[in-house]
């Protein structure tokens, strides 16, 4: 591959992020971290899923995927980046392209992080072994700590089903970790999360907070489920480290707010920076959750969509409402999603953050 003309915008652009903004957001590895949603179809209808329907109409074809990668390597190559790749959906399972499209990955990125995040209820011997050959790790999405909690969110017998995956991969070697959604709902059982990802064998524990974007926006109208915020959101994120140090299970502790709760955990929101989604058509979206499109990789282009496109040069002017002005904001930045989901754009504040609420940013970082 040709050396990158230094001369051209984006290139100015590139260097700018490659030697000023990388050392400013503590990240010691420049990951570029990107989502494949390869399908939108799905199996279940989990009641607090983020998608507003499983359909799957222009769904981009396994040689329109191959054309993204292509972009995706170019950028990395050109951003002096790490790649890292997570297969998403709707259920990837559900794409029949799913295990070549993986081999061709894991042929052209070598060693690179490679996942794939399913629901778990279709795996079956053959997928365990394809993912053991081609070194991947696997996100079983679980949502209770048992059939009965699990299953009253993601459907009857579904939680017997993720198991059964669960120990195939554990048979074929396949390392994989579980993700449950975060929210009123969900927060008393966390001490029981971290029980049984112990006694399943899983390598993390992590949590993703409820964001109120398409199933779950009508759970949320009918009072069923609710996003944590303040004082009770903290409390939550404290449980959380306390069950994963007692446990010795890991948790995810990247993201906003986690360097309130832990000064060692440095690694805050890194979108407009490092990560972003293409969705089942081919659209570049800056996070999963929230629905805005900013175009299609296909049309416009990866590179263009990330570099110039001005949402993307707004994420990263740093000019965020009220948190732009937080001490903390380099280590945390605030969860651009939840500012999507309450406001409708990324520049707002994250409406769960505590220090927000108590509107005293400055006492409590001086404190
Ligand atoms: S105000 Fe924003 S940047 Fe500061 S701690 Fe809260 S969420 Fe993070």
């Amino acid at each position: 591959m040709a050396e990158p003309d230094r001369t051209d915008y984006s290139q100015r652009i590139i260097d700018w992020l490659c030697d000023k903004v990388w050392p400013l957001v503590d990240s010691q590895k420049p990951i570029l971290t990107v989502q494949l949603d390869i399908t939108n179809a799905c199996n279940l209808l989990c009641d607090h899923c983020y998608l507003p329907h499983h359909k799957n109409y222009g769904a981009l074809t396994h040689y329109q995927w191959l054309t993204v990668l292509d972009q995706y390597e170019r950028l990395v190559y050109k951003l002096r980046m790490i790649p890292a790749i997570t297969i998403c959906g709707g259920e990837p399972l559900l794409a029949p392209f799913l295990i070549p499209f993986l081999q061709e990955i894991r042929r052209r990125f070598g060693s690179c992080d490679l996942s794939v995040q399913s629901n778990g209820t279709l795996i079956t011997d053959e997928v365990a072994k394809s993912f053991k050959e081609l070194d991947i790790s696997v996100q079983v999405s679980i949502d209770g700590p048992d059939a009965a909690r699990h299953d009253l969110i993601r459907g009857q017998g579904n939680f017997e089903k993720a198991m059964i995956g669960c120990r195939l991969l554990g048979a074929f070697g396949v390392p994989f970790y579980h993700q449950a959604v975060l929210s009123r709902r969900t927060v008393g059982w966390i001490r029981d999360f971290f029980t049984f990802a112990s006694a399943n064998g899983a390598t993390v524990m992590g949590f993703t907070r409820l964001i109120v974007a398409g199933y779950a926006e009508q759970l949320y109208e009918h009072r069923q489920d609710h996003p944590l915020v303040g004082h009770d959101l903290r409390i939550a994120m404290e449980t959380i480290l306390q069950c994963s140090r007692a446990s010795g299970i890991p948790t995810n502790t990247s993201g906003a707010l986690w360097h309130l709760i832990d000064p060692a955990c440095t690694g805050g929101d890194n979108v407009g920076f490092a990560a972003f989604v293409i969705g089942y058509r081919g659209e570049f979206k800056v996070t999963s959750r929230a629905p805005l499109a900013l175009g299609n990789v296909l049309e416009e282009g990866m590179e263009a969509l990330f570099l110039r496109h001005p949402t993307m040069q707004h994420l990263r002017s740093n000019e965020i409402e009220s948190c732009g002005q937080c001490p903390h904001f380099l280590k945390c930045r605030g969860d651009r999603n939840v500012s999507y989901a309450a406001f409708g754009h990324f520049f707002g504040p994250d409406i769960g953050c505590w220090l927000l609420q108590r509107c005293d940013i400055s006492k409590d970082a001086a404190a």
